[in-house]
């Protein structure tokens, strides 16, 4: 197995912080913008970009997540989809996630085949209809099956398929990095 570290602590950061400003840019501010991370570490990074609009901005963002883990590719399973208001960072009290009218800002990982998003982008549906969704991710490793593309990467990387992107986060890996694993 080999292992090479392709952002460090630094690098990471940085990348977020373009990522907030691009994200303030193209919305032209950040009013009627929600941003949704999905499950486990796209939630943390959702998190860190909104604390960085924030700072740029002076104004809070919601940050929700959602969890599509159980049915991706599920059609009847995503219907169910479980999307509550998680956010540390925005009115959380108790008002219900709402993407009715809202310009929701997808944050996940890493991307791959693309069926994440889609799935999680037929969730969202179902629950309104958004003025627009857009998608940021840390790393698009490539291999896209679906017609899908994200508008904020932190990192273009491109990999076989037998590699393996490795994203840590020091909320609950106790580092900030991203690896390649060549099995
Ligand atoms: P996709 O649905 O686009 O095929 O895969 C994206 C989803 O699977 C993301 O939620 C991401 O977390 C996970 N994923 C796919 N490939 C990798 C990878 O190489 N490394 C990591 N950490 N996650 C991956
Ligand atoms: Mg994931």
């Amino acid at each position: 197995e080999e292992h090479l570290v392709i952002m460090d602590e630094t690098a990471i950061r940085r990348a977020l912080t373009r990522i907030a400003h691009e994200i303030v840019e193209k919305n032209k501010g950040i009013d009627n913008c929600v941003i949704v991370g999905i499950r486990t570490r796209g939630i943390y990074l959702a998190q860190r970009v909104a604390e960085r609009i924030q700072e740029i901005e002076g104004k809070q963002v919601v940050v929700s997540e959602l969890d599509i883990t159980q049915y991706r590719d599920d059609r009847k399973a995503a219907i169910a989809a479980d999307i509550e208001v998680a956010a540390a960072i925005g009115d959380t009290d108790g008002v219900p996630f709402t993407v009715q009218d809202k310009r929701v800002i997808l944050f996940d990982d890493v991307l791959y085949t693309g069926r994440t998003i889609r799935a999680a982008m037929d969730a969202l549906m179902d629950c309104g209809r958004p003025q627009s969704i857009q998608l940021a991710v840390l790393v698009d490793r490539g291999h896209r099956e679906l017609p899908i593309r994200p508008d904020f990467v932190g990192k273009n990387v491109p990999t076989s398929k037998q590699e393996q992107i490795e994203v840590a986060l020091a909320e609950i890996d106790q580092i900030d990095q991203v690896t390649i694993i060549n099995q």
